[in-house]
């Protein structure tokens, strides 16, 4: 007997492959240690709140229960926090799997999800593993003012046709650092059907320092009643430095939520993340600090790749996409003999560019001797 177990897939598995992380980066700080400079997955050099590890602490006797299903401390922190109703948050093992779970939920076989080239390579992914059709839009032009190789929002309010049922921005957006203000989203939005869920991924959201660009989350006060097809994700990998705990967030109107719950699995946030969040979240000085040091460096690290002649896109986020007009396959293997981890981006379909995370000073200065 012979078993074809991949043959066994479903269509919408059959397409696709396992994520590929890269280098492995366990062997790498077994091998270097302290001289390893991770630069490529955009987690914050800072570390998390000292107030995250003693909260962990106080929760270990009680790991043998259960985490709460409901989340509801975090939830009712949260719901202070973004002067929304704890019935309007949905919990995530990461907001990854918010993401993956909104294709489950809004997506299927007969319908279609709209994101922008370059837009987060989750977007994808989950599209395909809902067996939905794709429908990539164009991004913006290199060399457009504000927001080279930005989403393009006209085009993606044009490209929604009558079978879409999701659609999916990043504001910032990862690879390309780039956002769109609130006017333009409130543009947006009064563009699109109401036949359709719109996804703003915020996950990069608390490093924006520009004026007139705030968080969709506005939208979505008094119950989300004014906007209910919107829902908003956010993260406490980035901003918040528990990229390692996997715990995210989505905001929505209370029958958006509501939908998401029916296929949320219960215990999807473990019991220790659970309170780690809210200690992060409680921790305003600590959250401003990550934040001030991400602005200054965001800034000093561009200057200086700048002032080696090279291309720095605009950032409100926490890395750079840097274009070194070549192939930059071979600069990326060059900087990783020096022990420094960047993110290449060819699997974007830039290939000239690689994806640079803001560390510490010293961090930078590390990359800067290694790019020289
Ligand atoms: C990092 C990232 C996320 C997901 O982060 P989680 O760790 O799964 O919460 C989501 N969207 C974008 C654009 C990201 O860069």
């Amino acid at each position: 007997m012979s078993w074809d177990i991949a043959g066994l897939a479903n269509a919408a598995t059959a397409k696709l492959r396992a994520y590929d992380p890269g280098h492995d980066l366990p062997a790498l700080r077994h091998q270097h240690g302290e001289r390893l400079i991770e630069l490529g997955s955009n987690e914050t050099s800072l570390g998390a709140s000292p107030a995250v590890a003693a909260a962990i602490t106080a929760a270990l006797p009680d790991i043998y229960r259960y985490p709460d299903p409901k989340g509801g401390a975090l939830k009712c922190a949260l719901a202070a926090h973004l002067a929304v109703e704890p019935a309007q948050i949905a919990l995530g093992n990461g907001s990854h799997e918010l993401l993956m779970l909104l294709a489950q939920c809004f997506a299927d076989a007969k319908t279609s999800v709209v994101y922008s080239q370059y837009g987060f390579a989750v977007f994808s992914i989950a599209t395909a593993a809902a067996g939905a059709q794709a429908v990539c839009v164009p991004a913006l032009p290199a060399d457009h003012p504000s927001a080279p190789l930005g989403h393009d929002l006209d085009a993606m309010a044009a490209a929604v046709r009558p079978d879409t049922r999701l659609l999916y921005v990043a504001n910032p957006n990862n690879p390309t650092g780039t956002w769109f203000d609130d006017a333009a989203l409130d543009r947006f939005l009064q563009r699109l059907p109401a036949h359709l869920v719109v996804v703003v991924d915020e996950a990069y959201a608390e490093y924006v320092t520009t004026p007139g660009t705030g968080s969709a989350v506005r939208l979505l006060r008094n119950g989300g009643r004014q906007q209910p097809n919107l829902i908003v994700t956010r993260t406490f990998s980035k901003a918040y430095a528990l990229a390692g705990l996997r715990v995210g967030y989505a905001v929505g109107s209370v029958g958006a939520i509501a939908v998401v719950e029916r296929l949320r699995e219960s215990f999807n946030v473990n019991s220790l993340a659970l309170v780690a969040a809210e200690a992060a979240l409680a921790d305003v000085a600590h959250a401003q600090r990550i934040r001030d040091h991400t602005a200054i460096e965001r800034e000093w690290l561009a200057d200086r790749l700048r002032a080696l002649g090279l291309r720095v896109f605009p950032s409100q986020t926490n890395f750079l996409l840097v274009d070194f007009g070549r192939e930059a396959g071979e600069i990326e293997t060059q900087l990783f003999r020096h022990a420094v981890v960047v993110r290449p981006m060819a699997g974007y379909g830039l290939p000239t560019c690689l994806r640079i995370s803001i560390g510490t000073r010293a961090e930078s200065e590390r990359l800067l001797e290694a790019l020289a």
